[in-house]
């Protein structure tokens, strides 16, 4: 077991009735999905058209704090905005200082996912907000392909926020999903520059969920190989750091710094899940790569905080045992409708 399942197992045994599933996994870890919408429209993520939810199904910022309230009181300690782009919700700074409340009385980290684009207006609220940490992605360091990649983002207003939340504090790790002939010849300056400010880096490989209107086979990138060509090139010291999620973690001995890797289409991480996702709209996914959910925003309408409460142990009993990704060459279509924008990535 990690360092970080024991203090959080140690916080949810003070819990009274906290949430364990079937297999024994503790949920201490929730990711809420703020809206559906974003800035950008990256290749791997969305289509260039995509439709978004009307305004009126997604939760106000009082459904989102019932739910994150229910969850916090039944033993979660972890707490993730991502979207679609967090920071396109309008007023998101309101949601942020409500949820930061619970931090030290039951939440340990409030932290965001972000594609960093308007990080410049909102570094320094985050961080006096007490978020300590963000994600922040980044998939090149070249103008043009950054363009071509999120469609419509322009690079100097995303290297702009993350000097501003480095600026504010804010210690910031960035998600890079690593794509065969797209920015496969970037990883090591991406390295070289991550590590180069302090920063953390983790490579993504991409994942088959929702029709984006591209053949992701061309451009899927194991990061196993990934990974071997680096070992010639650097001295990667296995971590035991572990999040109970699907990342796993070297330091990279010449450049002094954390690399991460997710593989969740060829490594197996899900006996070790500690996460739910909440959808926009108040769907609870268990897992990222299957079907079954919850609907909390109907039993919070209809029933309040003892039908919501009913729901957290319902979906306990339906979080699945794994996932079962396959990208195969003959079958191109998602393994999944659902894109990442949906559920929160
Ligand atoms: N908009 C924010 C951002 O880009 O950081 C937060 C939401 S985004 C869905 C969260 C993360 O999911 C990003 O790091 C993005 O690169 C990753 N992502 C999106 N679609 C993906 C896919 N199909 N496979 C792998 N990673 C994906
Ligand atoms: Fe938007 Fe993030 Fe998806 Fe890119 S990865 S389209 S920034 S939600």
């Amino acid at each position: 077991m990690s360092v970080s399942q024991q203090s959080s197992m140690s916080v949810t045994d003070a819990v009274q009735n906290p949430l364990v599933d079937r297999y024994g996994r503790h949920i201490t870890y929730l990711r809420i999905s703020v809206t559906d919408r974003c800035d950008f429209r990256c290749t791997y993520c969305m289509a260039e058209d995509m439709t978004f939810l009307p305004k009126r199904d997604v939760l106000s910022f009082e459904e989102i704090d019932s739910i994150a309230s229910a969850f916090i009181g039944r033993g979660v300690t972890k707490v993730r905005l991502t979207g679609g782009e967090p920071l396109v919700r309008r007023d998101i700074m309101a949601l942020v200082e409500r949820l930061a409340r619970h931090l030290g009385s039951g939440l340990g980290e409030l932290t965001m996912t972000t594609n960093g684009s308007q990080l410049r207006r909102y570094a320094d609220g985050l961080a006096a907000a007490g978020v300590k940490r963000i994600n922040i992605s980044l998939d090149t360091l070249d103008e043009a392909r950054f363009t071509a990649i999120t469609r419509r983002g322009r690079i100097a207003d995303v290297l702009d926020g993350i000097d501003a939340a480095a600026a504010a504090g804010l210690k910031i790790k960035l998600n890079m999903v690593a794509m065969r002939g797209v920015n496969d010849d970037e990883i090591e300056p991406m390295i070289a520059w991550a590590h180069g400010r302090g920063f953390g880096l983790t490579l993504i490989e991409g994942m088959p969920l929702g029709e984006v209107g591209i053949d992701r086979v061309d451009s899927y990138l194991p990061l196993k190989e990934l990974r071997d060509r680096l070992a010639t090139r650097f001295t990667l010291e296995k971590l035991d750091h572990r999040t109970g999620g699907p990342a796993r973690y070297v330091w990279v001995k010449e450049t002094g710094g954390l690399l991460g890797f997710i593989t969740p289409m060829s490594h197996n991480f899900c006996e070790s899940c500690n996460r739910v996702r909440l959808t926009a709209t108040g769907q609870l996914f268990m897992c990222l790569g299957q079907e079954d959910q919850v609907d909390l925003r109907t039993a919070l309408r209809d029933g309040g905080k003892t039908t919501l409460d009913a729901a957290l142990d319902h979906a306990m009993i339906l979080k699945p045992k794994g996932h079962d990704f396959v990208l195969d060459r003959d079958h191109t279509a998602p393994a999944l409708q659902r894109h990442m924008s949906v559920t929160g990535g």
